[in-house]
């Protein structure tokens, strides 16, 4: 039986889930300044307080037990507030657990390789969360939206053609299946940002002298092609949401919401999982009675047999 809360987290988050097989147009579908179910900035300070709380003791609880890992694809368009979101929603876990990978523009070693070369060699192991902060997302988005990227890619003939793209989100599926099948739960974020807002932090990276290192010209350049990300999202949404990995939508245009938004679907994934401390059987806990008897006898004089047995009675 689910808890209260556990329930509270699972209708939180249903807005922001892409039903899997549905047609979905961006623009159309999801709003980028959603706010619902959270209250106000105040009320949503304590949600993510309490998100973040919840995150860590169930990432202790998947490292105990060491059967499944959790992968969390975060893709968005600039300034939508990736960063940020790994950095608020991680604060509380343990960074043993935790790695966070960024991918950027392919290396010519990697170009040797097939597409998801890269991405597989970073994935998390059991016990771990992984973020792929960018993932092979961007091979059927920014190598979509400019096709000299795939030219790079020295693809055989036979592979290139208009049915390259179908094919793509086909193969992704397939390898989410397979990942999954074995132990690996993927979480896939898309921060969703408007245009006007993006313009504005734009802006802001631009005014405050703390934050130019953060502008680049090449992400102005890259606003050009807003239409064309936006139909690429799309076609990326509708053919890659599947019951196995589904897409979550967080509306980005309010960073707090972005936030206890993106926790509360981590969450949500780690309760289905529901990792559990491994216990152990009679024999191995008769066993660790007997190394218990033996490290009692170790005590030297004046030291209680088993101090932290002691401390326990007078609590
Ligand atoms: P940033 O995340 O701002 O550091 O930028 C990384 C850059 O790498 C972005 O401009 C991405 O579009 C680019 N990038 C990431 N993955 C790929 C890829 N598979 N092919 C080409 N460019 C990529
Ligand atoms: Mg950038």
């Amino acid at each position: 039986m689910p808890s209260d809360r556990q329930e509270r987290i699972s209708d939180f988050v249903k807005p922001f889930r892409v039903e899997p097989g549905s047609k979905v147009s961006l623009e159309k579908d999801f709003d980028p300044a959603f706010k619902g179910g959270a209250g106000s900035k105040k009320e949503g300070k304590e949600l993510l307080a309490r998100g973040v709380q919840m995150l860590a003791e169930y990432q202790s609880r998947l490292y105990a037990q060491d059967t499944h890992g959790v992968l969390i694809v975060l893709q968005a368009l600039d300034a939508a507030g990736k960063d940020g979101t790994i950095r608020h929603v991680m604060s509380g876990v343990n960074p043993q657990g935790v790695s966070v990978h960024s991918f950027k523009v392919p290396s010519s070693e990697e170009l040797d390789h097939d597409y998801f070369w890269r991405y597989a060699q970073r994935l998390p192991g059991r016990g771990e969360i992984g973020i792929f902060n960018r993932s092979y997302y961007e091979e059927v988005l920014v190598v979509r939206v400019h096709p000299e990227l795939l030219e790079r890619q020295k693809l055989p003939r036979d592979s290139r053609g208009p049915g390259l793209w179908k094919r793509r989100f086909q193969e992704i599926n397939n390898w989410e299946h397979s990942l999954t099948d074995n132990g690996i739960k993927i979480v896939k974020l898309f921060l969703n940002l408007s245009k006007e807002e993006q313009r504005t932090r734009f802006l802001r990276r631009i005014d405050l002298p703390d934050h130019n290192w953060k502008f680049s010209s090449a992400d102005v350049r890259e606003r050009e092609y807003w239409n064309e990300y936006q139909t690429a999202f799309s076609e990326m949404l509708t053919h890659t949401s599947t019951d196995w990995a589904p897409w979550y939508v967080i509306p980005a245009d309010r960073k707090w919401y972005a936030r206890i938004a993106a926790g509360a679907v981590i969450v949500n994934a780690l309760i289905d999982i529901d990792p559990r401390y491994p216990t152990i059987d009679e024999a191995a806990r008769g066993a660790l009675q007997k190394i218990k008897k033996t490290l009692e006898t170790q005590a030297p004089p004046g030291a209680a047999a088993d101090p932290f047995a002691a401390s326990e009675d007078a609590d």
